[in-house]
């Protein structure tokens, strides 16, 4: 055992991922822990869906004259990579908002086309200095899960709200009932007008007043382009991560020159919120392994189950269980070979799987399998145990 959990020794333990000095603050995925990345990205995916989004994807490096019209050259450079030559000058992408302004641009022509809810996985790169740097926590390179929805202002407040109730929904299911809420408000370096500033400020704190949030107030840490609200979660040991995010935009809508027309004929500037439900998946993923004291939730295994038979005689009962959990959506693999019972219990715990079936003489005769799950076993009737491991391996959203 260890004596901390430690999300990066975990990960090596486990074989999820790998960190080296020639890419610092970026992940080396083995296949077990890209998978469970994967996981949770469609997980993200399906929650964004239910909310309205559909998903795009943006190019990975954008020319320079894109990163000064967002702004980003005048208040992010030290924060972005540079790519290109004198001649062509470009970053890779330290957000998604500039892609997600030209999708707009080609598709939103009309008020009947708002909201428009654009999603994107966006892989993105940040100059995080090296000292800063900590496993999955703060990285250079990381995924994501990132949406802009353009909207009039009139409906910001829904969509606010709207945000707001998926968040909680979501956090509560990924097993975080504890959420603190921020309300950052104007930094001293920032883009866009005092007027515009105080319009957005107002319009932000009625949508949270709306969604019955009474956050804490955090004078000076809004984005350089708009106020936003920050949603901390607080895991099991008091620890609290800064996760989800909602911002009101009107700086950008206008720096890009985007507009719709209104119903009433004319033309209008939308109002842009930016939003994010775990803000780095990468992050999200070594505080859920800290959180579940070692492992990774049933949910997120490659294999979740295996079967354990003693002795040939037990075979035929082992793949009848195993056609049963792999058609109730369990992934479940047969192990037999010449190790021992024992020797093969062991590798089945150092590869993480959650869920051991055992099968001996005694289990034959019952029709039933000692399930061995978090270090404790129990004799259980086959249907019983494939229900409740079914359960126990379901994804949370
Ligand atoms: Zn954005």
């Amino acid at each position: 055992m260890l004596a901390a959990a430690d999300h990066r020794q975990i990960g090596q333990k486990l074989d999820l991922f790998h960190f080296q000095e020639a890419a610092p603050g970026m992940v080396f995925w083995h296949p077990r822990g890209f998978f469970a990345l994967t996981e949770l990205r469609n997980a993200l995916a399906r929650v964004a869906e239910a909310d309205g989004f559909e998903q795009v994807q943006t190019p990975q490096i954008l020319r320079q004259e894109v990163w000064e019209m967002s702004g980003h050259v005048q208040h992010y450079r030290d924060g972005m990579f540079a790519v290109g030559d004198e001649d062509c000058q470009a970053f890779v992408k330290p957000v998604s908002c500039p892609g997600h302004l030209e999708i707009f641009r080609r598709r939103a022509a009309s008020y009947r086309d708002l909201p428009l809810r654009l999603a994107e996985f966006g892989l993105v790169h940040r100059g995080e200095p090296s000292g800063t740097l900590h496993g999955l926590f703060r990285l250079r390179q990381f995924t994501q899960d990132d949406g802009h929805v353009f909207c009039a202002e009139d409906q910001v407040e829904s969509e606010v709200s709207r945000f707001c109730r998926s968040l909680r929904k979501c956090y509560s299911r990924l097993g975080f009932e504890r959420v603190k809420v921020a309300f950052a408000t104007r930094p001293a370096e920032r883009a866009g007008s005092d007027a515009s500033w105080d319009a957005a400020e107002r319009m932000l704190a009625s949508a949270a007043r709306a969604a019955s949030l009474s956050p804490e107030h955090a004078p000076g840490a809004g984005a350089f382009y708009g106020p936003k609200l920050e949603f901390s979660l607080e895991d099991h040991g008091g620890r609290s991560w800064q996760c989800g995010t909602i911002q009101l935009d009107l700086v950008l809508p206008e720096r890009f020159d985007v507009s719709y027309m209104a119903a009433s004929g004319r033309k209008s500037r939308p109002a842009m919120l930016h939003r994010a439900v775990l803000g780095s998946l990468e992050r999200f993923l070594g505080i859920l392994l800290e959180q579940s004291t070692l492992r990774l939730p049933p949910w997120l295994n490659q294999e979740q189950a295996r079967l354990l038979p003693v002795a040939e005689s037990e075979l035929p009962l082992a793949n009848e269980i195993l056609a049963q959990l792999r058609s109730a959506g369990v992934r479940a693999r047969l192990a037999v070979g010449p190790e021992s019972l024992a020797r093969r219990v062991r590798d089945a715990h150092a590869d993480g799987v959650p869920f051991l079936f055992l099968l001996g003489q005694r289990e034959l005769n019952a029709r039933a399998v000692t399930l061995r799950a978090a270090g404790a076993e129990r004799l259980v009737p086959i249907e019983r145990a494939v229900e409740e491991v079914r359960d126990a391996c379901a994804a949370p959203c």
